[in-house]
């Protein structure tokens, strides 16, 4: 794939590579879109196996955050970033400052935030060099660790699931089957459990599974048990592409709430799916509490307020699952067509410039 390739492909308005020899810092930051605002995604820190893997995830990453901000309502655009190497290893107060400084240089029109292998104490650091770094602890008057507000985003989005399949959006006594319980899955499970819910879990590391366990008196299984388990809801929490051919044939759900980023393998699998009646709530609607969370950063955070807007994903799922069911169409298809409008109507107001904007 040619450098131009890379861009045109998805419509990305630009790609940056920051470099410093000193840290090790190698970044890749993607920007998709800035129709509806700053292009505002998380920084992945994570040890690649090449460079092109990194440039893909990030295309494919920045261009999965326009859509989840236009479905959201948000104006914002959508972008993401990429380190590239061992977080483990290579994270320094130099090389976070170095990024720092690549991100204000693009002022404003990319805004970044924590996201795997980053931390809000990391954030911390990098909002040391720019004002346009997102996420920050709680400590430093941020809006600290995005994971419970997402987990609360996902409970929104499972009632509106129940309400459209049964007429009642009581999660007591629903059955759930939780893929991943790490920092959203254990509080989408105390979430569950305090809703007086029914819930299996699996994580790939044990220590998770034991916390759960010991907080949540929950019922554990094998890694790959949990597709199998007969429930309401599938939950994937942990990372993407876990449904696919292979997995959608074995699934005993009847819908799929979770907050993985691209639970699809590929999108023929959002049809798959459906084949087998089950209703697939699309990560991207559902999985936006964190987004929501930090966006209000930018208004200075009121908590109050930031999961007012996250309750709200009760009505951006049941939109996208009546949308779904009146044109007959996925609720993915349903998701991006709602998506894609809002970037045609609004989108087109940059015309109109603004006192004091500087967007492009
Ligand atoms: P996390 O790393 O804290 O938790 C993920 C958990 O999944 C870990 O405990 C890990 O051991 C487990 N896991 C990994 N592979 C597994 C497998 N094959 N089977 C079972 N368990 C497995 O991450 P998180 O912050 O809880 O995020 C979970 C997912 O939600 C990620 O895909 C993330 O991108 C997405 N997401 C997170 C947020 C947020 O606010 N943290 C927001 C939106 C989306």
């Amino acid at each position: 794939m040619g450098v131009f390739d890379a861009v045109a492909r998805d419509g990305h308005e630009q790609i940056v590579h920051g470099y410093d020899p000193v840290s090790g810092l190698r970044a890749i930051i993607a920007i998709h879109s800035t129709a509806l605002g700053p292009a505002l995604g998380g920084t992945r820190f994570f040890p690649y196996e090449s460079e092109p893997d990194a440039l893909n995830d990030v295309l494919r990453l920045s261009k999965g955050m326009t859509y989840k901000a236009a479905v959201t309502g948000l104006d914002l655009g959508g972008g993401k970033a990429v380190i590239i190497g061992d977080p483990r290893e290579l994270k320094s107060e130099r090389l976070f400052r170095a990024y720092g400084r690549i991100v204000d240089s693009l002022r404003g029109r990319y805004i970044t935030a924590e996201d795997v292998g980053t931390t809000t104490t990391d954030m911390d650091v990098v909002r040391r060099e720019t004002k346009w770094a997102l996420g920050a602890s709680v400590a430093e008057g941020g809006a600290g660790d995005p994971s419970p507000v997402t987990a609360r985003g996902l409970f929104a989005a499972a009632k509106a699931v129940a309400k459209k399949s049964w007429g009642n959006p009581d999660l007591a006594g629903r059955r759930f089957a939780v893929q991943g319980v790490g920092k959203v899955g254990s509080a989408f499970v105390q979430l569950l459990v305090e809703a007086r819910a029914e819930v299996v879990i699996t994580d790939a590391y044990e220590p998770a599974i034991e916390s759960a366990v010991e907080n949540y008196d929950v019922k554990p299984v094998e890694q790959n048990e949990i597709f199998t388990v007969d429930c309401d809801f599938f939950s994937p929490c942990a990372l993407g592409a876990g449904l696919n051919e292979e997995t959608i044939p074995r699934l005993n759900c009847q819908a799929i709430v979770g907050s993985a980023n691209n639970q699809l393998a590929t999108d023929e699998d959002a049809k798959r799916l459906a084949g087998r009646g089950i209703l697939y709530a699309p990560d991207f609607v559902v999985n936006a509490g964190g987004l929501i969370n930090v966006y209000d950063e930018l208004q200075g955070y009121s908590r109050t307020r930031a999961l007012h807007r996250v309750d709200g994903i009760y009505d951006s799922t049941m939109r996208i699952l009546e949308k779904a069911e009146n044109h007959g169409i996925t609720p993915n298809e349903a998701a991006v067509m709602v998506a894609d409008e809002r970037i045609r109507e609004i989108g087109d107001l940059r015309r109109f410039r603004r006192s004091g904007d500087d967007r492009n």
